[in-house]
């Protein structure tokens, strides 16, 4: 087979290269970015063991290395208004732990060196506008003219796909008001916080809003839900974060900020995660958004490029169209799990507040009401191989 095309150099598009190249297949990866480009923020912060083990059996190492460098802890707290109504340290796990945190920018680092060692071709400055498909072969256009053939195309192109808008397939769903705002904050050297994932509902020191703290190496993230009337400039701007940051992460920290973004909660899935004549295989964000409470969207897109890689070994339509039922049924799942996540941590409904309150109150004599608090943030478990939301 003439060598696969992947378009997109994020997390998903790197991972497909890799599988591609452990079943022996030549692989051209197309980046519209130049190379050397500045990735910014934590953003998807957890590699779960599932993906831990899709890595390792793409490039054998791989997952020691992440693992090497990103950060495991073994305490979780929730507190509601200030008081801890969940506190739990596991003991170590011996073998592959259950997740590594680190900076998604990190994350990629080791994801390209690997792409580089297994011999991936690839094309900086490659921005993919066009895609005709045949029944042989994929033709891809650039912005500057380029033309590219292959008999396969992974798209990992990014929520924005060209090559999903050019095949014509729609994402279905919906997306929720409001936003929450993603803060990276470097560690004080010699002081660090805690190593311990911290959910606090409704925290007094920023009006009642909700707040997460997450380690990774070198710092941690700090996630605020806002209200849905909450207005940007008093929550997502870094001036405003230095504003409410002391009363989440203590003093000294206001000057640490690395980087402040904001989130939208979108929950779409593609109409189809392959073009009609299955030579195009959509995986990662062009296939699917989620809220990022639960850890769905890259765990979940470097599963969905593991089963991308192995369709396409198959070379058969069969295989592709297995590929598009079973990942696009992962997809759903997650939407769905994302969505339960979602009632729990944005209450539209004042039954549902009130009875956080309640188990809150219960907690200190009914543990199961502070486990509930503990978990319900992140939404159902998946316990199939669709490799996706976990809690963390
Ligand atoms: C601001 C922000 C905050 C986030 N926070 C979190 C978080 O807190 N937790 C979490 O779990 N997830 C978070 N995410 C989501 C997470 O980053 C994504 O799930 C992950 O990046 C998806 O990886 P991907 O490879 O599918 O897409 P991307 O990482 O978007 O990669 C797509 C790649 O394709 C390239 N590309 C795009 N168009 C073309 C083209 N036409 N031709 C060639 N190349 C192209 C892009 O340059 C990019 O390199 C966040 C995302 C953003 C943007």
């Amino acid at each position: 087979m003439s060598a696969v095309v992947v378009v997109g150099a994020g997390p998903v598009g790197l991972s497909a290269a890799l599988g591609l190249r452990a079943h022996g297949l030549d692989v051209v990866l197309l980046e519209a970015d130049p190379e050397g480009r500045k990735r910014p923020g934590s953003r998807a912060l957890f590699v779960h063991r599932e993906t831990l083990h899709l890595l390792e059996g793409m490039r054998p190492g791989l997952a020691a290395e992440i693992t090497g460098y990103g950060q495991t802890w073994h305490t979780k707290r929730t507190l509601y208004r200030g008081r801890e109504v969940y506190s739990r340290t596991f003991p170590p796990p011996s073998g592959t732990p259950p997740f590594t945190s680190l900076r998604q920018v990190d994350t990629e680092r080791f994801l390209l060196a690997a792409c580089k060692d297994a011999g991936v071709e690839f094309v900086w400055g490659a921005k993919v506008e066009g895609v005709r498909v045949t029944d042989e072969q994929v033709v891809l256009t650039g912005g500057d003219g380029r033309i590219w053939r292959a008999p396969y195309v992974v798209a990992a192109d990014g929520a924005r796909s060209a090559v999903r808008r050019e095949i014509g397939v729609p994402l279905e769903g919906n997306h929720s008001s409001g936003f929450h705002v993603v803060v990276d904050v470097a560690d004080i050297p010699g002081e660090e916080l805690p190593l311990e994932r911290v959910f606090h509902y409704e925290h007094p020191g920023v009006g009642g809003r909700s707040v997460m703290r997450v380690p990774f190496t070198g710092g941690f993230q700090v996630d605020l839900q806002c209200r849905d009337d909450d207005r940007q400039e008093d929550f997502g701007t870094e001036e405003s974060v230095r504003r409410w940051l002391p009363a989440v992460a203590g003093d000294g920290y206001a000057e640490r900020i690395l980087w402040v973004s904001t989130y939208r909660f979108l929950r779409k899935v593609a109409a189809s995660y392959t073009d009609p004549l299955h030579r195009v295989l959509l995986v990662g964000e062009a296939a699917h958004l989620f809220p990022p409470f639960g850890a769905r969207g890259m765990n979940s897109g470097i599963a969905d490029a593991a089963a991308a890689a192995d369709a396409v070994a198959a070379g058969t339509r069969e295989a592709v169209a297995d590929f598009d039922a079973k990942r696009r049924a992962a997809g759903l799942f997650n939407s769905d799990a994302a969505g339960t996540a979602l009632a729990h941590l944005r209450p539209r409904r004042r039954i549902v507040r009130a009875k956080q309150r309640a188990a809150a109150a219960l907690a200190p004599v009914l543990p199961r009401c502070g486990a509930w608090l503990e978990h319900a943030p992140y939404g159902p478990r998946n316990g199939s191989p669709a490799s996706a939301g976990r809690k963390y």
